[in-house]
């Protein structure tokens, strides 16, 4: 799976993803981040890629040229004919788990992160395919949430989790948030781990999970429970 980042903070994203399970992820090449530079496609002396809004207002756009460009030069040395092209945006679509898991389905993906006061609109009516917010708040720039975005999809490629069922029982599965987790040892500064946990007993190990991740989400996502709720009656 290849992810193509258009972004004027290359270093951002190849500093972000190389640790850890990503990092294991991109040296075993079952995930393959591509961080293209927009500046190299400025075609100025002066290598801007910006200007001053038309109609004034405060902060500096970027570019249609210097991205359109960029995703040129990318399409030419793609296989995929028709990738999806990801704006990263506040005023995107919220992204959630069911999303990743449609994106895990792609080859190749570009994901193009805007900075200061955004991105001129006609580049983006030409490209773009999704427009994706990672939450109700302001950024000041793409580069994070499409961190966030190459993150979440890639643990589910298969073979990225050492486990791969370990995606599998996860939270937001059939609208749930997942069960308390515990590990060794038995004793923290008096709290035991539940004793159910170390019956050996799966079935009954299995019920109290399900029994915690309903009460979990009942307290802590009242929406999702909601959800949780009508989907059974139906
Ligand atoms: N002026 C824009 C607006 O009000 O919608 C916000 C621009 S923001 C300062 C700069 C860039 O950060 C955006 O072009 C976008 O790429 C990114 N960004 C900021 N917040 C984001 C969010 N919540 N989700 C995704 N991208 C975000």
């Amino acid at each position: 799976m290849n992810f193509h980042v258009l972004t004027l903070f290359p270093e951002m994203i190849e500093g972000g993803l190389n640790a850890s399970i990503t990092g294991r992820a991109m040296e075993k090449e079952l995930v393959n981040v591509n961080a293209v530079n927009i500046r190299d496609y400025a075609m100025n002396k002066h290598k801007r890629v910006d200007d001053y809004p038309y109609g004034g207002g405060a902060g500096m756009v970027m570019q249609a040229e210097p991205i359109y460009l960029a995703y040129e030069d990318l399409m030419r040395k793609i296989n995929t004919k028709n990738p999806r092209v990801v704006y990263l945006t506040p005023q995107g679509q919220t992204f959630h788990q069911n999303m990743a898991q449609d994106f895990a389905k792609e080859n190749d993906i570009i994901l193009l992160c805007g900075h200061y006061e955004g991105v001129d609109e006609r580049v983006l009516e030409m490209i773009v395919t999704d427009y994706v917010s990672i939450g109700d708040y302001v950024l000041t720039g793409g580069e994070l949430p499409a961190m966030v975005m190459i993150d979440a999809i890639s643990r589910l490629v298969p073979g990225v989790l050492h486990n791969d069922t370990s995606a599998e029982f996860e939270s937001f599965q059939e609208d749930l948030l997942e069960y308390p987790q515990y590990t060794r040892p038995e004793v923290f500064m008096d709290k035991k781990v539940p004793d159910v946990l170390l019956s050996g007993h799966h079935a009954n190990i299995e019920a109290w999970r399900k029994e915690q991740s309903v009460l979990r989400t009942k307290e802590r996502r009242p929406d999702l429970y909601e959800r949780y709720i009508h989907q059974k009656i139906t």
